[in-house]
């Protein structure tokens, strides 16, 4: 398949970090060695999972605020974080993920808990950290979009370097094998967050857009140039996150494919948009007179497990071998995704099985009055 070996390829800039991956991040004798468990590594090997969207799960288990979608759990309920990630490694995420985003200095400033910045970051990166190596998953550092960012405002790009600068910091101290720069829709934003990680960091760096219904980044450019300038920056996976569903982000990934060498990253919302309304943002309710759904009443919008496997085998297919799913995913879509992926998680267990069903099973034990019943469920 030309676009397998295309991903298999290595452009020089990528041969950078390998080998220090896991600088500082204490490994045992018991584990395979640094070099094989890091991300470049496990790319090579086969695709990896990567389970994100975190605080939408958190918002339905009333645990966070929709609309500032702040983490302040990561204070008020540490252990409701740390069972979220150990659901989604339960799942088959290959990756913890920090729960650092939108734990930066100007999110902070908007619900008024700036001095919390620091506590709340040593926390997602400490609660992370613990799950990650207590479950063998790479521990990834998040940053992400900062809502300030303005080409135009010489103070305001100030204020992006030094939001990336120490967020990147505190991940680098906490010892991160990899990071992931994500939901960026303006690309020069993003070109900045892979500066912070290059210059204060030695690990691998996964850079993700993000594409609203505007097919386009906020300077105009298609997704697939952005990635290459990404790409030409050095980042070692490009890509797009949240805001579209499978359908609306899998053509987007083909035409990035094509364009870069370096491994892409496909990680879209599980709900299902459409050309007219291609972001979950754009999507509108028949039932709720035409209202937005977005963000607390994309319910019927929601993808099914079936969908979220078919888009994981699609994509991986069109040789995206970094998968996820963002905000609005459940531990049972990445279960999806990884069993789609020919993965058996420990949540495998159990999948479903009708044949135990009372009505629709096939199990000797089944009486035929039941079975006989089915037409009238
Ligand atoms: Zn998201």
């Amino acid at each position: 398949m030309a676009a397998k070996s295309r991903s298999r390829a290595k452009p020089k800039a990528r041969s950078r970090a390998r080998g220090k991956v896991r600088a500082g991040a204490g490994a045992r004798a018991a584990r395979p060695a640094p070099k094989e468990r890091g991300l470049l590594a496990r790319l090579k090997e086969g695709p990896v999972i990567c389970a994100e969207g975190y605080v939408f799960e958190l918002e339905r288990r009333g645990y966070l605020q929709a609309g500032a979608f702040v983490p302040e759990v990561l204070i008020e309920h540490p252990e409701v974080v740390e069972q979220l990630h150990l659901d989604f490694v339960r799942a088959g995420s290959d990756v913890t993920q920090a729960l650092t985003y939108y734990v930066h200095r100007e999110k902070l400033r908007v619900i008024g808990r700036e001095k919390d910045l620091v506590p709340m970051n040593r926390a997602a990166l400490r609660i992370a950290k613990s799950v990650a190596r207590k479950t063998g998953t790479l521990f990834a550092g998040d940053i992400c979009n900062t809502n300030i960012y303005d080409p135009a405002d010489k103070a305001a790009l100030k204020e992006v370097e030094r939001i990336f600068a120490e967020q990147v910091g505190w991940a680098v101290e906490a010892g991160v094998d990899y990071f992931v720069a994500e939901t960026l829709s303006w690309v020069d934003e993003a070109l900045m967050a892979l500066a912070a990680i290059r210059k204060y960091s030695k690990v691998p760096a996964v850079v993700t857009l993000a594409i609203h219904k505007d097919p386009l980044t906020r300077e105009g450019l298609t997704a697939a140039e952005a990635c290459k300038r990404l790409e030409g920056a050095g980042a070692d996976v490009v890509g797009i996150n949240c805001h579209r569903g499978p359908a609306t982000m899998l053509p987007l990934l083909k035409e990035i494919r094509a364009a870069v060498k370096c491994d892409v990253a496909g990680l879209p919302v599980p709900y299902r948009t459409n050309p007219e309304q291609p972001s979950f943002m754009s999507l509108t309710d028949p039932c709720c007179g035409n209202a937005r759904a977005f963000p607390v009443g994309l319910d019927p919008f929601m993808c099914t497990r079936a969908e979220i496997a078919d888009f994981g085998r699609d994509a991986y297919a069109a040789g995206i071998r970094y998968l996820g799913v963002c905000c609005g995913a459940g531990p049972h879509h990445i279960r999806a995704l990884a069993e789609a992926l020919g993965r058996q998680p420990p949540a495998s267990r159990y999948t479903v099985d009708m044949s135990r069903h009372a009505w629709f099973g096939t199990n000797e034990r089944i009486k035929k009055i039941q079975t006989e019943y089915r037409p009238k469920l």
